[in-house]
């Protein structure tokens, strides 16, 4: 008989059940460790910060994509200042995109559109601008895709020429087949767009956020901030890393519990209440027992789209000055690039530097099956195409492979969200956050608040029902 891998320890069932260790679950565990409720959180990963940690390779740092904190919100900033305790730098930010073999500025300033484009199409973008203007103010468009909102705000020329390219390299999707409420709830999303429409039109005088020009970022790398929340949270709490949660169970209105393991034990777990930050369409697939087809079925139409980071170490003090460089030609297969070092010298060591080329892809895809040589020698070549650096300064290279990196909407998507939502709405004690769990194209400070947010209402809510039991 082989001998029993896995050993079953029982937790008690009053504490809080955090699913998921990224910025959302940690900002909740937090809150509630703060206010005194006793909080476990389970993180599949061998460390903490999910889509926003930074990875250690050597004396190298680099984030998942170069990750820049911003927010409208005072709480959420001071939240973070706090908890960095000064250990952060305010980085001016300068970015460019390479198109037609040139290098823009970004966001774009007009007289560099206008460049861009040529006088001819130029005129010939202002002029399906006007029509469209007009046309829209006799009757209302019904939007459904991409497309359609963007050719009705931006005219036809400007979509072909700044919007198709990216959109469908980002997405791996035609315009037509991405839903239009990606892009209407968050045109600050599609900066590239903001930033032509900005250079072209002048937009309300409002400030965009994604185009304000400085920002703050930790001295280590964006992953300090999620480093910073366990250590505050295992101050009396606690957080397994290396342990998946494999099924979640409910009986009636409620989840009864979670079974979690790692490579020495299982666990099984009682609580009061659960939080997710998982992927949503991994939390539905763990229901035990399985909701209805339909809810499973529902699941299965949702996709994320997944990422590749390949960072390249080079023996070169700097490559560029730039914050991040958008290439959105699809005949060059990485998408963005940024140099860890410029967002902080503490990214590299003395004298030598790092590339990180971002490629946007789904699992099936040959890019995401490729071999970590295969990718380390596509990204030194579109490197040295760009002019950037020679095969020689190659030190190393880190391939990392990042799962569910943006939720996918594509047109008709809502309704399977909808219907999942609607089931979960069931259980009066699962609470999901953040954008994994939520399906939402969350930014660090949304992800953040939505895991505070509801951390107070159950902090919140416990204290009523003491109130009423006190009151008895
Ligand atoms: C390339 C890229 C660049 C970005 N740049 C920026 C930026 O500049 N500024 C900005 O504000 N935002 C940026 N974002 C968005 C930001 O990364 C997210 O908003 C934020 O990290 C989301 O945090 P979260 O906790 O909601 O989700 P996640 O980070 O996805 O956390 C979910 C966690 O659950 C864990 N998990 C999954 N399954 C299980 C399981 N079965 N058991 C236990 N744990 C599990 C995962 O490992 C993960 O740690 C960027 C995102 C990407 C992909």
């Amino acid at each position: 008989m082989p001998r029993e891998r896995y050993k079953v320890k029982n937790l008690n069932d009053k504490g809080i059940v955090v699913l998921g260790g990224g910025l959302a679950g940690l900002s909740s565990a937090f809150t509630l460790a703060k206010a005194g409720q006793p909080v476990k959180v389970f993180e599949s990963d061998s460390g903490v910060g999910g889509l926003s940690k930074t990875m250690h390779y050597g004396d190298f740092r680099f984030d998942l994509g170069g990750h820049r904190f911003l927010t409208s919100n005072e709480q959420t900033e001071n939240f973070v200042r706090d908890l960095l305790d000064g250990e952060y730098l305010t980085v001016p930010r300068k970015s460019k995109i390479f198109m037609n073999n040139r290098f823009f500025d970004y966001p774009l300033k007009p007289a560099n559109a206008l460049l861009g484009l040529g006088m001819r199409t130029t005129f010939r973008a202002l002029a399906d601008y006007g029509r469209e203007k007009i046309k829209n103010s006799f009757r209302r468009p019904a939007h459904v895709s991409l497309e359609d909102w963007v050719v009705a705000h931006f005219g036809r020329t400007m979509f072909n020429i700044y919007f198709r390219e990216y959109s469908e390299k980002v997405w791996g999707l035609e315009c037509k087949s991405i839903s239009e409420e990606w892009v209407s709830k968050r045109i600050e999303g599609l900066s590239l767009g903001v930033a032509i429409k900005n250079a072209l039109f002048k937009f309300n005088g409002k400030k965009v956020p994604t185009l304000i020009d400085k920002f703050i970022y930790p001295a280590l790398g964006i992953g300090r901030i999620s480093d910073r929340l366990k250590e505050e949270i295992e101050k009396g709490n606690s957080v397994s890393t290396s342990t998946r949660v494999t099924r979640i169970d409910h009986k009636g209105p409620f989840i009864t519990g979670i079974a979690a393991k790692n490579c020495e034990r299982a666990y099984d777990v009682k609580g009061r209440e659960f939080i997710s930050s998982i992927p949503l369409t991994n939390l539905v697939k763990m229901l035990s027992p399985a909701p209805p087809g339909e809810i499973i079925e529902a699941a299965s139409r949702l996709r994320y789209r997944d990422l590749v980071i390949v960072t390249i170490l080079l023996d070169k003090e700097r490559v560029t000055d730039l914050t991040w460089l958008y290439l959105p030609e699809k005949n060059m297969p990485l998408g963005r690039i940024h140099e860890p070092k410029n967002w902080s010298p503490r990214m590299a060591p003395e004298g030598k530097t790092s590339v990180v080329a971002e490629y946007f892809c789904f699992r099936e895809d040959r890019i995401w099956n490729s071999t970590d040589g295969e990718l380390t020698s596509i990204t030194v070549r579109e490197l040295e195409k760009l002019g950037f650096i020679r095969e020689n300064e190659v030190l190393d290279s880190c391939v990392v492979r990042v799962p569910n990196a943006y939720p996918v909407f594509e047109v008709g998507y809502n309704e399977h969200y909808s219907g999942i939502l609607k089931y979960l709405e069931k259980f009066k004690n699962l609470h999901i956050i953040g954008r994994s769990g939520m399906f939402r194209y969350y930014n660090m400070d949304r992800a953040i608040e939505t895991g505070i947010e509801t951390a107070e209402n159950i902090i919140q809510n416990s204290k009523l029902k003491t109130q009423r039991r006190d009151s008895l």
